[in-house]
């Protein structure tokens, strides 16, 4: 059943997928196709079941189909899905964001990462009248144009397209440095800090890897952008609402000029938004001069999902019970890892955890990863399907807990994890 839909899916749909890592590339076979969800788990078309360590790439830190959610999506639906006119559920998200985010007076909502990180960068264009933005190997902040672009060859911090149909023009106004690195900032700032409109970054870098950052080198941008008149844009998509109520910029108590959220803000819908001084969002056409629009904007659906999810959130043991469940995890893990003497680390905050499997410390900048562990990832990956665990097909994603796991999951994981140790050692 799930093969032949796959084949029907490759048919009609470019590698058979919306998003191209959901193919399976990296670690090989085909996805199986996903019938359902309820809770912690996932059951695929052949009505296998498994246990789910991507949680739809981050948003369903409830899990999936949380009652409270479907309750509140349920009733927004039948009050009608869309009316392209301001509604108040989206004041009702924008006002629970801004009691989490205190910096961020003012909120756009868009629907997608991807729309409101290259529109918080149009918005740092405008304001500072700048070109020039800077981003870091190893984040990823959606696929605009602008942040399509990966580290040019040598010293150079120009950056290169990173994907056909992206201008060498416009990459080259991107700036790509290495994560961890100050000195390579300081470089930079001294030579064009005055062009730069934005550094763009995630503050708990979660796309290659989880590579957590020196609170030292985080507050050494925040110096240098605000030195030099440039913004600092925290792209909060993966971190915002989960790793605290208010994210990295709780955490670190670094206050940036715009931070861009999505994944937990629209609770499984599509929902995203960025959020900043009212100074700065009254930029935002039909304030000001920068434009950005949305015929789906603050969809009445995707906020009441949004709402839900961060109301269950408010209730006071959600962080801790993510933390101690995240916790657990990491501990069985690594016990497991050590038992079959395999090199590797869990490196983990809060629900985030990433399988490392290199040995020596945990790296923070890209340039430290080694691409090495993608195929005994893979071999691991094909393995865990197998036995129903579900984690991300690719060794630089990283697992997500929610709400919805409990002991007994994290103890269907460990035993999984290492029968497929052993199996993947032979
Ligand atoms: C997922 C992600 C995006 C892009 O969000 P989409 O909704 O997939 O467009 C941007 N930034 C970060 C940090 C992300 O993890």
């Amino acid at each position: 059943m799930s093969s032949t839909l796959w084949q029907r899916a490759c048919a009609v749909m470019p590698g058979g997928v919306s998003s191209p890592v959901r193919a399976f590339r990296a670690v090989g076979g085909a996805p199986p196709i996903v019938r359902s969800a309820a809770g912690a788990e996932l059951t695929d078309a052949d009505g296998k079941r498994y246990v789910d360590l991507v949680g739809s790439w981050g948003p369903l830190i409830l899990g999936h189909a949380h009652p409270a959610v479907i309750e509140a999506v349920t009733r927004a639906a039948r009050e009608g899905l869309s009316f392209g006119a301001t509604c108040e559920r989206e004041i009702e998200l924008a006002e629970r964001v801004r009691a989490r985010f205190p910096f961020a007076d003012m909120v756009r909502f868009v629907s997608s990462g991807t729309e409101a990180v290259m529109s918080a960068v149009r918005l740092a264009r405008g304001a500072t009248g700048r070109a020039r933005i800077v981003k870091f190997e190893g984040c990823y902040h959606g696929h605009s144009d602008s942040l399509l672009v990966r580290a040019g060859s040598g010293l150079a911090t120009f950056g290169t397209a990173d994907s056909a149909g992206v201008p060498e023009e416009l990459a080259r106004l991107t700036d790509v440095l290495p994560l961890d690195d100050e000195a390579a900032a300081e470089r930079l700032f001294a030579e064009r800090g005055r062009e730069i409109a934005a550094v763009v970054i995630e503050p708990l870098p979660a796309n290659a890897g989880l590579l957590v950052q020196r609170q030292a080198f985080l507050e050494r941008l925040r110096a240098l952008t605000r030195a030099a008149g440039a913004l600092l844009v925290f792209d909060e998509v993966i971190s915002g609402f989960r790793v605290a109520p208010g994210g990295m910029t709780q955490l670190t108590g670094i206050t940036p000029d715009l931070v861009t959220l999505g994944k937990i803000l629209g609770g499984g819908m599509p929902a995203a938004a960025y959020a900043g001084p009212a100074a700065l969002m009254k930029q935002l056409a039909p304030d000001g001069p920068v434009y950005q629009a949305g015929t789906l904007s603050g969809n009445p659906v995707a906020m009441a999902a949004g709402i839900a999810t961060l109301d269950v959130l408010a209730e006071p043991d959600a962080y801790p019970r993510l933390e101690a469940l995240g916790a657990e995890l990491e501990r069985v893990l690594a016990r497991e890892l050590a038992r079959a003497g395999a090199p590797g680390t869990i490196v983990r905050v809060g629900s985030i955890l990433w399988l490392s499997l290199q040995a020596g410390a945990a790296p923070r900048a890209w340039g430290a990863v080694e691409r090495a562990g993608a195929e005994r990832y893979a071999l691991l990956h094909r393995a865990l399907l197998a036995e129903g665990i579900w984690l991300a097909p690719s060794a630089f994603e990283v697992a997500f807990l929610s709400l919805a796991h409990d002991e007994q999951h994290i103890e269907r994981v460990r035993l999984a994890f290492g029968r497929a140790l052993r199996a993947s050692a032979r």
